[in-house]
């Protein structure tokens, strides 16, 4: 079978690294906030070419972390995209705001900057993007809106880290970022893990007090704050994964212009990279309209197949008393219907690309 992605063959290529690295820590002793958070810290944060960088325990408590940093409180209004791992939207909720969800562009699955405005009123705080599969979200008209009508931007990077958006890194574009570490993300840890990043030293403040029970001095909370830290040990992992993750990212974009190059030509609708940003691919998502049949023959070929996302934001559980209905967000809805996931990993062999191209090439769509 192709796997969806391959961490094991990812851990063989930096075996040596990471063992020394987590040896390194287990003798010292230190496995809350030491010394590889700190640099880990400031090693990204020059990466991204921000001032400040705050490890939190996932990707999720970024955002939560991240919404709170920039002063979102109950009541508040989001705007959110309406199509992207659960978490962007569940973040809002869980500090009591309201996600207002936008319908996507067809081609890339980002936000669909040209209606973010109609949805803009007093209760609007804050702008959501998403930077979905690798591929940044278009930012100009995002942060020219922030700034008309005076709105944070949080950047929703867990699936772009190092993509770039006019030759910028995302999420140190925005009025704060958000990074996963999950394992499965192009810069992923052995366990969870995520980063809150920002140019704002006072956002910075915030997000260190709020992963930390709410205090600056110990003890002594000053609002109510979580226990949500990057581990030492993970933080010693990405830093050896970060030396490497340019030619990971590299390798991603290498095998995604293969596919695309031979698939677009058997017909099949494959992503669209737009000139002037860096898409490193996180997924590679191609269009299919009988996507049952076509995950089963993918599966009889010895090929993973995958569906990100099932159901659009607005559609799920969680998200029923804020009063959507199937049709609200018709895009969305469709690409929820129609994405299909190939596997895309760095180590990928030749080999198990070009089965994947010629299953994919014969597939009825
Ligand atoms: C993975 C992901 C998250 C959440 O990250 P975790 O580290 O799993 O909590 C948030 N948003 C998007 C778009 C993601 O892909």
């Amino acid at each position: 079978m192709i796997p969806l992605l391959d961490l094991t063959a990812q851990y063989q290529s930096i075996k040596n690294e990471v063992d020394g690295a987590v040896q390194e820590v287990l003798c010292s002793g230190k496995f809350i906030l030491g010394p590889n958070v700190l640099a880990f810290e400031q090693e990204t944060a020059g990466y991204l070419g921000v001032r400040y960088a705050v490890g939190v325990a996932s990707g999720t408590d970024a955002l939560i972390i991240a919404l709170r940093s920039v002063g979102v409180e109950p009541g508040d209004e989001v705007i959110v995209p309406a199509y992207s791992f659960f978490a962007t939207a569940g973040a809002v909720l869980t500090v009591g705001a309201k996600p207002v969800f936008v319908d996507i562009d067809p081609q890339t699955y980002l936000i669909s900057e040209g209606v973010i405005e109609s949805k803009i009123n007093s209760r609007t705080k804050a702008i959501l993007p998403v930077h979905l599969y690798g591929q940044s979200a278009d930012m100009d008209p995002i942060l020219s809106l922030a700034e008309k009508y005076d709105l944070k931007v949080i950047e929703d990077n867990a699936q772009a880290f190092g993509a770039e958006y006019a030759n910028r890194k995302t999420g140190g574009l925005g009025s704060v970022g958000c990074l996963s570490f999950f394992p499965t993300k192009n810069l992923g840890a052995y366990g969870d893990g995520g980063m809150v990043v920002t140019n704002d030293s006072g956002v910075a403040e915030q997000a260190r007090m709020l992963r930390t029970h709410g205090w600056k001095k110990k003890y002594h909370p000053e609002m109510l704050g979580y226990n949500s830290r990057l581990d030492e040990l993970q933080a010693a992992i990405l830093r050896v994964k970060l030396r490497h993750v340019d030619g990971w990212n590299q390798r991603r974009r290498e095998i995604a212009a293969q596919f695309t190059a031979r698939l677009k030509e058997a017909g099949v609708r494959t992503p669209v990279e737009v000139q002037g940003r860096k898409h490193v691919y996180h997924l590679y998502i191609i269009r299919v309209a009988k996507r049952d049949q076509a995950q089963a023959i993918l599966r009889e070929a010895g090929i993973a197949s995958e569906i990100y996302y099932p159901l659009p934001l607005h559609l799920a559980l969680p998200c029923k008393e804020l009063g959507y209905h199937v049709g609200d967000l018709p895009i969305a809805e469709l690409a929820s219907q129609e994405t299909l996931a190939l596997p895309l990993y760095p180590e990928m062999t030749a080999g198990q690309i070009d089965t994947i191209i010629r299953t994919v090439s014969g597939l009825e769509l």
